[in-house]
Formats: structure tokens, C-alpha cells, sequence
């Protein structure tokens, strides 16, 4: 497999990293960088950080990061070729290799592949087919256009048990990796294999990168379950499955807002309301991974439930564990039995979005309105309400919502203000510090070794001259050793130096020790005096203490036997040492 460095150089280029870690990380600049929550670990406080001047980024917590290839093969947990495929895409360059046949695709980008052309086929069908009619009349009348048909891919399985298999067959595609991939049932007894949707109407699934991975399937005829979904497979995993995040992730970005809703048809009907920076999880369990996901892309979150029971004690659940990540947590109440989707219906598009505009209360406001009533006469549930709102008020992120909430706590609760105030600010916050190289002590070898490296740099020329009389066994750690041989490697191709292509040549562990060296600073022209001073100090001195050291055990040995002679010769050949090494 091999790739021409001028197109990974030139897709590089076009891959602003600032732009390409936006997709996934929230970042904000502070100084000359921007920093976020680290995408690759669990946290609370920014670690990572995007340097645009150098293009990369790095975590200083986890230690993930590195150039923007690096980045996208770690965060998509794919190879250096299908990163660079990728980014090349998204550049708008076709990236060739010399094994681009569908057998050397791996099971997932088949998977995928799979799914494309099911989506395709489907919608196609929508329109193209009698017996499809009944489904399509169905969206017409909940109000779907036929230009969100079309944009969303919504299709339709006709009622055959074989219509996807052998259209997948004859696309030379394997039946059971399309039983893997959900797209296929199995007969166990016959092992043969059959249709897994059929007679439904057929909304697709997508990635965060708009690939089709999964269907939700509505039933038309009655037929349970009402909404038959993908099962869990390689690519389709309800727990990392944000619905529609392909498309509202840049809106989300934009208004810092995501609204999470419990159907994804409620996210399309938003959609055509206007309301674009919506998403949905399928089903109402909220993930870790959803949590991590959520966090990354915004500040604010929006939570638009169901009005019945179930809506409700979703929304006070996740409304609290999102409280306590951190993020600011807002409601929109339905109205009671409604969904989002039937309060538009019912509403119409203007009259709804006023109402979603003027009834977004935060999630411990929305609480406390929750349980009025059952707290005005019942003592026991006053005392642990409160304690509950307090707790939830706490952990608020926003200092003004906090207030905003404490007045109406003092309200509703009948509780003094002050010793309210002072209750929940006394548990001061820990402010959140610039991750920073925790600054390190290095002796004078390492440095001396460091030194050198950025010596070699910040010139090749340099490097040339000296790349004879040093090897790699010269440098005393691991990683210097490794950082030096790609020097080698990479000074035979590139001219100058730059560390975002250089990442791509050193293993991942070297990436922080490069950054910092990266970091130092050094006289940008020395002397050839003065880098010999440096080897000298990490390739001679070593020995000579180790000589040195040596001799004074042997002439302490002589002292204690009396051997004069001996002992005279050691003091000779030490003085000389001594003498040597001050010159
Ligand atoms: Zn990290």
C-alpha cells in the first residue's frame, strides 16, 4: 500500500486542523491556542489542545493527539491509509491505492457500503412501485415533502421476503455479512436467509460522517412492532448513535445549543420547523458515550420529551446527570400527552416555535415546577425536594442560571435567601487551570540530548553534518533514540522541518517528548563548537564518570592493602582524567 507524500502533503494542507478536531471537540481559544475536552478520555476540565500555527493537537492529560492524520485514524479507530482517504474526501481529492478492490474493504466499510445502497434502493422504490403507495400517502399525511424524502433517504421495503437479499446478492455482496450487518434474518434450521424489513416504511440511520449504518423501520399494516430497529451490530450501536448528528452538529456548534429529543421523528418534524440543532438518541437511555459526545459539542442542552410519564421521568433523569457534567441544563415541557412532532401538528409551525422560545426553563426550575404540588402539603416531600434542588443547584455551571434559580427556590420553598446563597457557593468550585508540560527537571545529559535534537530541527543543513558521527545508540533514552532515527528518515525526503508532518514519522509515545522539544529554546544558529559541546556532554561524559568513578573504587581498594605502587599509578591516572575533561 503506498499513498505519494505529495498528495498526503497536499491533503494535509487542505485539512485545517483547527477545522477537522471542530467536528468532534468544542474548543475555544485561550492564547495562542485553542483548547477543549479531550475527546479521547473522560474529563472535566480542558486538556486538549489545538495548535494552528503548528497544526496539531494534543492531550496533555491521556497524551492523544498529533497531526491531523493522527488525529482522525485515533478518534475514528481506523488505519493512516483510511485517515488519509478520509480527509482526502473531505478535501474533495480522491485518494487511489494499489489494493482499492471491495475484497480489501473491511467488514465494516461493506457493512456500510451495504447500507448505502439499501437506502438508495429503497427510496427509490418509495416512488417507483404501486404497493408502496400506502407509504407513501402515510408521510404525506404526517407531513413529510417530497424534498425531505428525498434529502433524508426515507424508503420502502416491499412485502418480499427476498426483494433486499437478492438485491445485495446480485450486488455481489455476502448473504451472512449482511445477516452481521442486520440487514438479513436468518432460518437457524436451514440456515438460509430472508428479508429483515419487509413491508415498512424505511428511515435511515446515519453516522456523524452522513453513512447510512442502521434503519428504523415503521410498520404500515398494523403489524407490531410499530417501529422495527436495527439490531445491534459492528456499526450500529445504540450507544454511540446520536440520530441526525451528521446534519446538526454544525448548528449545534453555531448556537452552542443541542436540543435532545426521544424520536427521530420528532427531529425531522423539528427540522422542517426550522430548528435544526436537534438530535435524538434511539430509545430514552442516555449512554456514557452519549454524555461524552453531548459535552463535546456544546455548553447548553435542550430536552424535549414526551408529556406523558415516561417523557417526564426521562427528562428528570438525564436533566440531572447532565446537570452534574457540568453542562447547563434547560426543558421545553410538552404539552401533557403530547410529543414534540403532535404539538407541531397540532400548534403549526409559528405558533410552536413561540411556544419553544418562550418556555425553556432550567432543568432544576423545571423540577421544582414539577413537584409544586406535592410539596405545598406534604413535609416530607418539601424536605427532600429541597434538599434534592439544592444539591442539583450546586452543581449548576452557569453562575447567573444559579441565581436565577436560588431566588426561585427562596420562593417556592418559603427558605431565607442568604443562608441559601451561602449553603450552596460554600463548596467553592475548582477553577479550571491551562494545561500546561508539567515543567520537569532533566539532567544534564537528557538536556544535553534534547538540545541537540532541536538543534537538528531547526536546520537540516545541520543535521547533514553531523548525521555521520551519530547514531541513535549514542542517545541514552528510548524515545530520543527513536526521535533521532526519524530525523534520518524523515530529513532524506522533506527540505524543512515541520512538526505536523513529522508526527507522521515518529511513533505515537515520542509525540510529547517532540512537542516539547518542539517548545525549547535554543540558539538558532550554533556554532559546530557548540553542538560538539552537547555531544560531548551525553556521548563522552558518561564514560568518563563511569572511568572515573571506577578508578576511585580501585584506589580505595589500594589504600586499604598499602599497595603504594598501585596507588600512586590510580592518582596518576586520575589527575589525567580530571585534567582531560576540564580542557
Ligand atoms: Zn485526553
Amino acid at each position: 500500500m503506498h499513498i505519494e507524500p505529495e498528495l498526503i502533503h497536499e491533503i494535509q494542507q487542505k485539512n485545517d486542523i483547527l477545522d477537522v478536531v471542530s467536528q468532534y471537540v468544542k474548543l475555544e481559544k485561550r492564547g495562542r491556542n485553542y483548547i477543549g475536552l479531550c475527546p479521547f478520555h473522560d474529563e472535566k476540565t480542558p486538556s486538549f489542545s489545538v495548535s494552528v500555527e503548528k497544526q496539531i493537537c494534543h492531550c496533555f492529560g491521556c497524551k492523544k493527539g498529533g497531526n491531523v492524520f493522527q488525529f482522525i485514524e485515533q478518534i475514528e479507530a481506523i488505519s493512516f491509509i483510511e485517515a488519509v482517504k478520509i480527509l482526502g474526501e473531505r478535501a474533495g481529492i480522491e485518494v487511489k491505492t494499489d489494493d482499492d478492490t471491495p475484497q480489501a474493504d473491511n467488514e465494516q466499510n461493506k457493512m456500510i457500503a451495504m447500507h448505502e445502497a439499501m437506502a438508495h434502493y429503497y427510496n427509490y422504490v418509495l416512488k417507483a412501485i404501486e404497493q408502496a403507495e400506502p407509504a407513501l400517502k402515510y408521510l404525506y399525511s404526517r407531513g413529510f415533502t417530497d424534498e425531505q424524502i428525498a434529502r433524508e433517504k426515507i424508503g420502502y421495503s416491499p412485502n418480499v421476503s427476498t426483494f433486499t437479499r437478492d438485491y445485495l446478492k446480485n450486488k455481489g455482496y455476502d448473504e451472512a455479512l449482511a445477516y452481521d450487518a442486520g440487514l438479513l434474518s436468518r432460518n437457524e434450521e436451514t440456515i438460509s436467509y430472508f428479508d429483515r424489513f419487509r413491508n415498512r416504511i424505511m428511515f435511515p440511520i446515519k453516522d456523524f460522517r452522513g453513512k447510512v449504518i442502521g434503519f428504523s423501520a415503521r410498520s404500515i399494516d398494523g403489524s407490531e412492532p410499530k417501529y422495527l430497529n436495527s439490531p445491534e451490530t459492528l456499526i450500529f450501536q445504540k450507544r454511540n448513535v446520536l440520530y441526525h448528528i451528521d446534519v446538526a452538529r454544525k448548528p449545534i456548534r453555531n448556537q452552542d445549543e443541542v436540543i435532545l429529543l426521544e424520536g427521530f421523528m420528532d427531529v425531522l418534524k423539528l427540522n422542517e420547523a426550522g430548528i435544526l440543532n436537534a438530535i435524538a438518541t434511539m430509545g430514552t437511555a442516555l449512554s456514557r458515550e452519549h454524555i461524552l459526545q453531548l459535552k463535546k459539542l456544546a455548553s447548553n442542552i435542550t430536552l424535549m420529551y414526551d408529556g406523558d410519564r415516561a417523557g417526564i421521568e426521562a427528562t428528570l433523569k438525564i436533566g440531572k446527570q447532565l446537570n452534574q457534567e457540568g453542562m447547563n441544563v434547560f426543558v421545553v415541557p410538552m404539552k401533557k400527552g403530547y410529543d414534540p412532532d403532535e404539538m407541531i401538528t397540532e400548534l403549526g409551525t409559528d405558533k410552536f416555535l413561540s411556544y419553544f422560545n418562550h418556555n425553556k426553563l432550567t432543568y432544576v426550575s423545571f423540577y421544582m415546577r414539577h413537584y409544586l404540588d406535592e410539596i405545598k402539603n406534604n413535609d416530607l416531600a418539601y424536605e427532600k425536594h429541597l434538599n434534592n434542588v439544592i444539591e442539583d443547584a450546586k452543581l449548576m455551571n452557569s453562575e447567573h442560571l444559579q441565581k436565577k434559580v436560588l431566588h426561585e427556590i427562596t420562593e417556592l420553598f418559603n427558605v431565607d435567601f442568604d443562608s441559601l446563597k451561602f449553603k450552596v457557593q460554600k463548596d467553592n468550585r475548582i477553577q479550571a487551570r491551562m494545561p500546561t508540560f508539567e515543567s520537569e527537571v532533566l539532567s544534564r545529559p537528557m538536556l544535553a540530548e534534547r538540545t541537540v535534537l532541536k538543534y537538528f530541527m531547526n536546520d537540516r543543513m545541520l543535521f547533514m553534518q553531523f548525521k555521520d558521527q551519530i547514531t541513535e545508540e549514542h542517545f541514552s533514552v528510548k524515545v530520543h533514540q527513536m526521535i533521532y532515527k526519524a530525523l534520518s528518515g524523515y530529513y532524506k525526503i522533506e527540505e524543512t522541518f515541520m512538526l505536523s508532518k513529522f508526527s507522521s514519522h515518529v511513533p505515537h509515545e515520542c509525540h510529547e517528548t517532540c512537542l516539547k522539544i518542539d517548545a525549547m529554546l535554543v540558539n538558532h544558529e550554533p556554532s559546530i563548537e557548540e553542538v560538539n559541546d552537547y555531544l560531548y556532554v551525553f556521548q563522552q561524559e558518561p564514560k568518563e564518570i563511569e572511568q572515573l568513578q571506577s578508578l576511585k573504587a580501585q584506589l580505595s581498594d589500594a589504600v586499604s592493602t598499602e599497595n603504594h605502587e598501585k596507588r600512586a599509578q590510580l592518582m596518576r591516572e586520575i589527575i589525567n582524567l580530571q585534567r582531560q575533561k576540564k580542557q
